[in-house]
């Protein structure tokens, strides 16, 4: 096909139209320097203002105050679930692992080998329906930090609140790959917040951490040897210039970021997609059952949509279909099957709103 189809990728996932013509328009001449951004060296004056305007719009949509450091890294999420305990899970302590899916089942997995974990709090038992209530969450103050994952990518579950994060004494830490940038967020109430970039901020290749230098500071009483490459202070000493950051990505990050601050910031992000996906949920709660959603209501996310229908042939069927019709990447992940339409910033409500015909046609053929 020559046309641009409906993405429902769970990661890496679309990208606004506006962002990849703009990368296509400079490809070869960025800004009139007769090369490309990725043949500029990381030391030159061109990379280096793409890379500090990217840092210096994060901290301006999301309200960073200077008590906290930005950094853009390598290694994904994954790369982040072994740096965290390599940084802040001393011997003498344990990390507190909330457990809403597969990904912080992975991110505990990785600080188990190196020292000390416990869950608070786990969904398990009820297949990661649902988000703990906060009054049921265990924490202590000698907790080395407390771990969360803010949207289950796999599940389709999300926290509805951080507000009462401030009540818990130990570092709060959260895995926000799947939303962040997707609404507005308390950043205050978090000691250090991560994400991968593919899914509402760019291509693959970049990572965002977030930081308190409180927290920063503390990394360095570690009693741990950590490498170099492996110490969050290495890279916020040198402005995560240590080594050659990921350039192309970062540049996309921060035409992304550009184009969510032009469209009205975290606040028109979120208005828009909860109108994404509260046109799929009510097809899935008008169906009578025949669509049934995998998230409990009061945990739905808002980026990725998990439901099924009364029989793997219909399933299957229905995939099939969505693919003639160029929807692509409404299979659910491997581990769960049924079905997910991921649906970040980049995509469309028209996009959703021809995804909710489909389900409603399909069901009137098929009931
Ligand atoms: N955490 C969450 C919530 C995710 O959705 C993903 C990727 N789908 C990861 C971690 C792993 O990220 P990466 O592939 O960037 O390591």
């Amino acid at each position: 096909t020559n046309e641009r189809i409906h993405n429902f990728n769970a990661g890496p996932a679309a990208l606004p139209p506006e962002v990849l013509r703009q990368a296509a328009s400079e490809l070869e001449n960025f800004n009139g320097t007769g090369m490309s951004i990725m043949e500029h060296s990381h030391r030159g004056e061109s990379y280096e203002s793409v890379h500090y305007e990217t840092i210096e719009t994060v901290k301006r949509l999301l309200g960073i105050s200077d008590a906290y450091d930005v950094l853009l890294l390598q290694g994904g999420a994954s790369l982040q679930f072994a740096m965290l305990p390599y940084n802040l899970l001393s011997p003498s302590r344990k990390a507190n692992y909330i457990l809403t899916g597969s990904w912080s089942e992975k991110a505990k997995k990785e600080a188990d080998h190196l020292g000390e974990t416990y869950s608070g709090a786990s969904g398990k038992e009820d297949h990661y329906k649902r988000i703990p209530d906060f009054e049921t969450i265990d924490t202590t103050v000698d907790d080395a930090y407390i771990h969360l994952t803010s949207n289950n990518t796999i599940y389709g579950t999300a926290w509805q609140d951080f507000s009462r994060l401030s009540e818990w004494e130990a570092p709060v830490v959260a895995d926000m790959s799947s939303d962040l940038f997707s609404r507005p967020l308390p950043v205050e109430n978090f000691d250090l917040i991560y994400a991968g970039a593919q899914k509402n901020i760019g291509p693959s290749g970049v990572t965002l951490v977030i930081i308190s230098k409180t927290l920063l500071e503390k990394t360095k009483t570690i009693a741990r040897e950590v490498p170099a490459i492996m110490r969050y202070h290495t890279h916020a000493e040198k402005a995560s210039l240590y080594n050659t950051p990921p350039t192309f990505a970062v540049y996309m990050m921060r035409n992304t970021l550009r184009w969510i601050e032009a469209n009205g910031g975290l606040q028109a992000m979120e208005a828009r997609n909860r109108e994404k996906a509260g046109r799929l949920y009510d097809a899935i709660d008008e169906s009578d059952g025949f669509y049934r959603g995998h998230a409990h209501p009061s945990s739905r996310s808002n980026m990725n949509v998990t439901f099924t229908l009364p029989s793997e042939e219909l399933t299957e069927q229905f995939l099939e279909d969505a693919k003639e019709r160029e929807f692509s990447g409404l299979n659910g992940h491997r581990s769960v099957g049924g079905c997910r339409a991921s649906i970040y910033n980049a995509v469309s409500l028209e996009s959703c709103e021809a995804l909710r015909d489909f389900m409603v046609s399909f069901q009137k053929k098929h009931r």
